[in-house]
């Protein structure tokens, strides 16, 4: 469902060109969950700002299901990031004035997707019943995470994208969190791509890739 070639993205820092990206080759069938490391600096970031369309990339294509991301106006990709790919970061990134409740289902309304069957459900399966109305600021980091992983899914997104979800996480909460999500990709048939730096959480994954020096290794 996704399948990405040669995808190259160059920055500029302090007028010396820096190649991050240079030939990335990656495919992701549905329902495939992927865990991706790699050093500091490698392009991780980069790399899923890329398939989400929160930047261009210089070469290459992506193509998401029947769509050339590659090919897309920025507000194709802005489009595209809505209705079909769900963000997940390690700063959680709630919004602080929306209870527990509004925060779910904030982005699936604006998309023009919400589905209070699914809401429910994924409100069961998260364990979020008890807290619908709080706030984020009286939630632990854990809490938090799984709003945010709910939130991402409401929209029953094609692609979930995560960049470290589990960065903030104590190891214990992170391996919850992580059982949770990959329970819930299977459950949409989603592909799930992670960025980690845990070796032990890219092991509970479907596969494992590895950034290295521009490419997948
Ligand atoms: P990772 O997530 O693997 O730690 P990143 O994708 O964030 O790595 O960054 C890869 C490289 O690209 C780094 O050298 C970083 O400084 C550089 N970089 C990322 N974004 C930008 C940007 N907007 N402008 C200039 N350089 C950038
Ligand atoms: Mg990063």
């Amino acid at each position: 469902m996704l399948s990405i070639r040669n995808l190259s993205k160059t920055f500029s820092s302090a007028g010396e060109p820096v190649h991050v990206l240079r030939g990335v080759d990656l495919d992701l069938r549905a329902g495939e969950r992927v865990a991706l490391t790699g050093e500091s600096g490698s392009g991780k970031s980069t790399l899923l700002h890329l398939i989400a369309g929160l930047d261009a990339a210089d070469g290459g294509t992506i193509r998401l299901e029947d769509t050339e991301v590659t090919k897309l106006s920025d507000a194709g990709r802005a489009a595209l990031r809505r209705d079909r790919i769900g963000l997940v970061f390690q700063q959680f990134n709630l919004i602080p004035s929306l209870s527990v409740a509004d925060n779910l289902v904030f982005q699936a309304r604006i998309a023009d997707r919400h589905d209070a069957t699914w809401t429910k459900e994924l409100v069961e399966r998260l364990g979020l019943g008890s807290l619908l109305k709080r706030y984020p600021e009286q939630l632990s980091g854990g809490q938090q995470q799984r709003v945010a992983i709910g939130r991402a899914l409401a929209t029953k997104p094609s692609l979930l994208l995560a960049d470290e979800p589990t960065g903030n996480l104590d190891e214990d909460t992170a391996e919850d969190v992580l059982a949770l999500t990959r329970d819930l990709v299977a459950r949409t048939g989603c592909g799930f791509l992670m960025v980690t730096h845990s070796l032990h959480l890219a092991g509970a994954l479907d596969r494992h890739l590895t950034l290295h020096a521009g490419r997948i290794a």
